[in-house]
């Protein structure tokens, strides 16, 4: 590759439809490796639009997703996934012939059964989920850096255009991350087990020590360094964007729960008769899952993780 083609943007007009968490650090980390000549946005309300104007996020900002789109050879919808329905309608005439069209959707079956049947004839589809994020929302939140040494998942159908598909892969590997495809239904197994269910779990554990009658509020918060802060930071997590994933990913969710419902209950009879062996069994594996993401890179052992001062930037979480 000639230095000259090494600089040159990958895409020419990038739309991020909802400029929020995901969106504000795609655009960050275009802009570190130079991979768009223009980034354009919408969001749903003019203070987010503003905002991203402001922090240079978008050169121009537009408050429908139709505007948005014209022009662009890459799409990205990063919007709660239970909006994309309507964007997809919204969008789909203005499209460009030999755009690509992707996603950054939690869910990703319910995304091609939401968007695909809008997407025109010529334009190319290519779901995809990074698995990195922040328990932060909004514009502000986004930093270059949340990308990299992640996995990035695409789901292309089967009849997808392979070029498009290298491209976009391209897009995410510059982007900083790792990239996988795999078909939606497994990515929503996958992702029901590593992230939607523990975050049920950590939505459920503070509603419930916040429910405790024989527990003072302040206790809570004073001996929180007991496992319980842990789940705070991702019960802190955005509640709209959570509640589309669990409607868009039913099936998968509620199979998962199944499991761990019944794990928890030979853990529950093992304490109910005195069972130390198979409390110690069930620990000792579960222990080593820990070491093995460690060692993969996906987080580290330091004691601090999760509990950055607010001077630090925001911790990368896997999502
Ligand atoms: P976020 O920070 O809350 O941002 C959401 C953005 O979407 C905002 O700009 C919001 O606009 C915009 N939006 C909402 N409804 C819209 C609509 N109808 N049309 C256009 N824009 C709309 O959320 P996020 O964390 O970036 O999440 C975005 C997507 O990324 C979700 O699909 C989520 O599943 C996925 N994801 C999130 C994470 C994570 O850790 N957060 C990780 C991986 C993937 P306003 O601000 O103007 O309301």
């Amino acid at each position: 590759m000639t230095a000259a083609k090494a600089n040159t943007p990958m895409f020419s007009r990038i739309a991020l439809i909802g400029i929020g968490l995901i969106g504000s650090s795609i655009s960050h980390a275009c802009r570190r490796a130079n991979l768009a000549r223009e980034i354009v946005g919408s969001s749903a309300t003019a203070a987010t639009r503003q905002k991203a104007l402001d922090l240079g996020l978008i050169s121009e900002a537009f408050d429908n997703a139709a505007d948005a789109v014209a022009g662009a050879d890459l799409v990205i919808l990063c919007a709660p996934v239970g909006a994309y329905a309507a964007i997809a309608a919204a969008i789909g005439p203005h499209l460009t012939p030999g755009a690509i069209v992707t996603d950054v959707g939690s869910v990703k079956a319910a995304v091609v059964r939401d968007v695909g049947p809008h997407i025109p004839a010529g334009v190319h589809f290519i779901p995809g989920h990074p698995i990195a994020g922040t328990e932060q929302s909004g514009p502000e939140a986004g930093f270059a850096e949340l990308y990299d040494n992640r996995w990035c998942i695409l789901t292309p159908a089967a009849d997808a255009d392979p070029a498009a598909t290298a491209k976009l892969k391209l897009f995410w590997e510059r982007l900083g991350s790792q990239v996988e495809i795999m078909d939606a239904v497994h990515h929503d197994l996958v992702l029901a087990i590593t992230s939607h269910v523990p975050h049920l779990i950590a939505f459920n554990i503070v509603n419930t020590a916040a429910h405790l009658e024989r527990v003072t509020d302040s206790e809570v918060i004073k001996f929180s360094a007991g496992g319980f802060r842990d789940f705070t930071r991702i019960a802190a997590s955005d509640p709209v964007m959570w509640r589309d994933v669990f409607l868009n990913n039913k099936d998968a969710v509620l199979e998962m729960l199944g499991r761990f419902s019944e794990d928890l209950t030979v853990l529950q009879r093992a304490i109910r008769f005195g069972d130390g062996d198979v409390l110690q069994r069930m620990f000792t594996d579960a222990r080593s899952i820990r070491r093995s993401i460690i060692q993969a890179g996906q987080d580290t052992a330091a004691p601090d993780f999760g509990r950055s001062r607010p001077a630090d930037p925001p911790s990368p979480a896997k999502r």
